[in-house]
């Protein structure tokens, strides 16, 4: 690590994987403190926020101590030495580490947001398509990676005693006025629209008949800012 900048954080979305940077912004979103199992075995916190500032909006995983630090939604803070890293469909997001500090600014210091909300696009969930439920990684920095004959491609467990995950990812029709986009959607945010997900690898006719029972749903959400993808970074039902 030699010296991290800061940044905007519209322009972490170019920084490779694992550059440390400083960011300002503010809370829009805090989860709760979650307990889970690391790719060593050992049981960890982790809470999942969400910073924006006038550029973008990105997720911010907190782990260990730092998961309980208090941290409120639109605090504005400075966070020095945080990591470049993926979420679960392959888009940036920042993580803390045992280097990361937070400094709290003043109430006015972040002057806008970009969606001060942290879904900065409303619409209409109107078609489900090309479900696909397939063998994952379950360890939680792999993300659910999809498993390549058993074998996760990221940190090369072997899961021939099919003690793998199942996830999802399916396609889905957003109308927005008159315009219906489609875009792809993976397992977390798919659970944002269908409580009790249960994943199934055959008999996927239940499940998209189930889904497209629930259609229309309202929902906010914030497109991937890449500019070659069509996935969201971010959903939730309204
Ligand atoms: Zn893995």
């Amino acid at each position: 690590m030699i010296n991290p900048k800061e940044h905007l954080i519209g322009d972490i979305y170019d920084l490779p994987q694992g550059t440390f940077v400083i960011v300002r912004g503010k809370i829009v979103q805090l989860d709760d403190v979650q307990s889970v199992l690391t790719s060593y075995g050992a049981q960890t916190e982790v809470r999942n926020r969400i910073v924006s500032d006038e550029t973008a909006s990105i997720p911010f995983a907190l782990w260990r101590q730092l998961a309980s630090s208090p941290l409120s939604v639109n605090d504005n803070v400075k966070i020095y030495n945080a990591v470049v890293s993926k979420t679960t469909n392959g888009e940036p997001k920042l993580s803390g580490n045992q280097k990361t500090t937070i400094e709290f600014l003043a109430p006015d210091a972040i002057p806008v947001t970009k969606g001060s909300s942290s879904y900065e696009e409303q619409g209409e969930v109107v078609g489900f398509s090309d479900i696909s439920v397939y063998k994952s990684c379950s360890r939680q920095p792999c993300h659910e990676k999809k498993l390549v004959q058993n074998k996760c491609p990221k940190c090369l467990t072997n899961y021939d005693d099919e003690s793998n995950k199942l996830s999802m990812s399916c396609s889905i029709g957003l109308l927005q006025e008159e315009n219906i986009t489609t875009v792809t959607i993976f397992t977390p945010q798919i659970r944002q629209l269908i409580e009790d997900l249960h994943l199934e690898e055959k008999n996927n006719s239940i499940l998209e008949e189930r889904m497209l029972n629930i259609l229309p749903i309202k929902v906010g959400f914030t497109r991937s800012p890449r500019k070659d993808s069509n996935t969201l970074s971010l959903l939730k039902k309204l």
